[in-house]
């Protein structure tokens, strides 16, 4: 009898196994599948930026992200600084991170970033303010930005002469570039409309570190004014109605990461807030790319986590409906475009 009944629960146990090792598997294969369904780039409709025409020009270059780099041919601006790229398992397990000194070293001479004169974070999380301290380091950069900003850079050991804790709305002027930061929220991409990681860093941030140390801290749309031309550099799709409605704009970089899960009409009125009140007529979506991937290698979010494709369409939907004189342009890796074709120095 005891046999019997021994021999059931094992019988059981084992069947158990089997349905639970059965259900894993398909979940795996259903998560793998849903990772490995991502858009095609090409599917955007939408053209690729111009490269660069004559000169003397202003020109921004696309690293990923909103890492972007401003030049005139005198002084270079470098919005973020993202290089190192985190992959998605030490992303996902906190396996703590460093700056990839090689890979920044080869980036800084490949791309003849040699005359930079400001780092500037659109905020503090890891893509977008990971390597400004390594980067600093290597040049006679200042580093403009929070609190929590000033905390990375510290961290990295750069100079405390290097380091410009940002007032809002003040101008800082590097040659003929005149960069102000003006403050704004975080895209709410977390759970229940929440910022991901919120919070100031107080102390010097030292690497090796989990992502998860770099803190928002404070996020900024950034307007990078030259007499050729002003752009405004929005690395997240956080807005407050009417802030810009003061400033005018040639050339919007606008942060569409995750932008499509917030919806159509949050969407439209980001568009509104950034691109109608400031009478831009070139957009340059940024952060459509998923950042796990190594420098260099652009590849669209999974179709799950943030269809960019779709976020593309409305775009043009918007474009359409809002400002018609607009063209949107997708930035290509590394190479440089004109921001300002047509216009004359002063004009
Ligand atoms: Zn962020």
């Amino acid at each position: 009898m005891a046999r019997d009944t021994l021999a059931t629960i094992k019988r059981i146990a084992v069947r158990t196994f089997v349905a639970a090792l059965g259900i894993v598997l398909v979940l795996i294969a259903l998560v793998t599948w849903a990772w490995h369904s991502r858009p095609d780039i090409g599917d955007t409709g939408l053209h690729p930026s111009v490269a660069v025409a004559g000169e003397p020009a202003v020109t921004a270059t696309w690293f990923g992200v909103s890492t972007i780099l401003f030049d005139d041919g005198e002084t270079q601006v470098l919005i973020d600084g993202f290089i190192s790229r985190p992959s998605l398992y030490e992303s996902l397990f906190g396996i703590p991170v460093a700056s990839d000194a090689p890979m920044i070293n080869y980036v800084l001479n490949e791309y003849a970033m040699q005359r930079l004169a400001a780092i500037v974070p659109a905020h503090s999380h890891h893509d977008h303010a990971m390597d400004i301290g390594a980067i600093a380091n290597r040049s006679s950069a200042s580093i403009i930005g929070s609190e929590t900003t000033a905390n990375i850079a510290r961290g990295a050991g750069v100079p405390e002469d290097q380091i410009i804790v940002a007032e809002s709305g003040a101008a800082y002027t590097f040659g003929e570039f005149t960069v102000t930061l003006l403050p704004c929220p975080h895209a709410p991409i977390g759970l229940r409309g929440a910022v991901p990681l919120p919070g100031t860093v107080r102390a010097p941030l030292d690497m090796p570190a989990p992502i998860a140390a770099w803190r928002m801290g404070g996020a900024w749309s950034i307007v990078v004014a030259h007499p050729q031309g002003t752009t405004i550099v929005q690395g997240s799709a956080g807005f407050v109605e009417g802030t810009l409605d003061e400033v005018a704009a040639d050339v919007v970089m606008l942060g569409v990461g995750m932008l499509e899960g917030l919806g159509r009409d949050y969407a439209e009125a980001y568009w509104q807030s950034l691109v109608t009140a400031t009478g831009a007529t070139t957009v340059v979506p940024v952060h459509f790319e998923d950042f796990t991937r190594p420098f260099g290698e652009i590849v669209l979010m999974p179709a799950l986590l943030d269809n960019f494709v779709r976020t593309a369409t409305w775009l043009q939907e918007f474009r359409d409906t809002w400002d018609g004189d607009t063209h949107i342009y997708l930035p290509v890796f590394g190479e440089p475009f004109v921001l300002y074709p047509g216009e004359e120095p002063g004009a």
